[in-house]
């Protein structure tokens, strides 16, 4: 990997930390050649800190590690982009994320539906809403909706119009996020039992 250390007069390339599951940006830190051939060495995220002036294993007093997974240079060679397994919290305060985040996996339009039905669940009175009114009915109507839907993909599995099938699968789908609010989950909760078994 040729990297151009030679941009920045200190030597040193700014390196986003990813985590390599939940695709969440953990953390920005400096690297400078030594820094770049210690982390691959020891497979250990290492920088070169600004403050310390040395080099710096993250996770060197608080045990909290970033496994590396891979290394990726930018388009014009002056940004790493690092995949890693992080062991504990990445920020020294504490949290998950040097933003405050928590380090749990979005799921992009999913996860916005998600939240949506989940204002739904909070706000049960809402008339105009048909989320609101499967709430209201509560969680054996719910379930039975999933059932329905699931008997109408099956369904359309079985034919063969693409676009019936993959509305119904969408029906189903829906209706499972809100089962699963219903009972109290969410998506990620069975990714995390997915992975588990992987
Ligand atoms: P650690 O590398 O986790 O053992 O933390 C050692 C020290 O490095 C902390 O006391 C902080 O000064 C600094 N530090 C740790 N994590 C971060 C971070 N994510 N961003 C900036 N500084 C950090
Ligand atoms: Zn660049
Ligand atoms: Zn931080
Ligand atoms: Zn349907």
């Amino acid at each position: 990997m040729k990297i151009d250390f030679t941009k920045n007069s200190d030597g040193l390339v700014p390196a986003i930390i990813q985590d390599a599951q939940t695709r969440k940006v953990l953390m920005l830190g400096y690297m400078n050649q030594e820094a770049f051939d210690k982390t691959q060495e020891t497979q250990k995220v290492t920088f070169y800190s600004r403050s310390k002036k040395r080099l710096w294993t993250k996770g060197e007093e608080s045990g909290n590690f970033l496994k590396l997974v891979s290394i990726k240079n930018d388009c014009d060679n002056d940004t790493l982009l690092i995949m890693a397994n992080p062991s504990g919290p990445t920020c020294h305060t504490g949290t998950d994320t040097c933003w405050g985040e928590e380090n749990i996996a979005s799921f992009g339009f999913l996860s916005i539906l998600e939240d949506t039905i989940a204002s739904r669940k909070a706000n049960k009175d809402d008339e105009k809403s048909y989320v609101a009114s499967l709430f209201r009915k509560g969680i054996n109507k719910i379930a039975q909706k999933v059932g329905e839907e699931a008997v109408e993909t099956v369904i359309e599995a079985k034919d063969n119009n693409d676009e019936l099938f993959l509305n119904e699968s969408a029906d189903l789908l829906f209706h499972y996020l809100i089962l699963l609010q219903a009972k109290g989950f969410t998506f990620s909760d069975i990714v995390k039992v997915l992975e588990s078994r992987s």
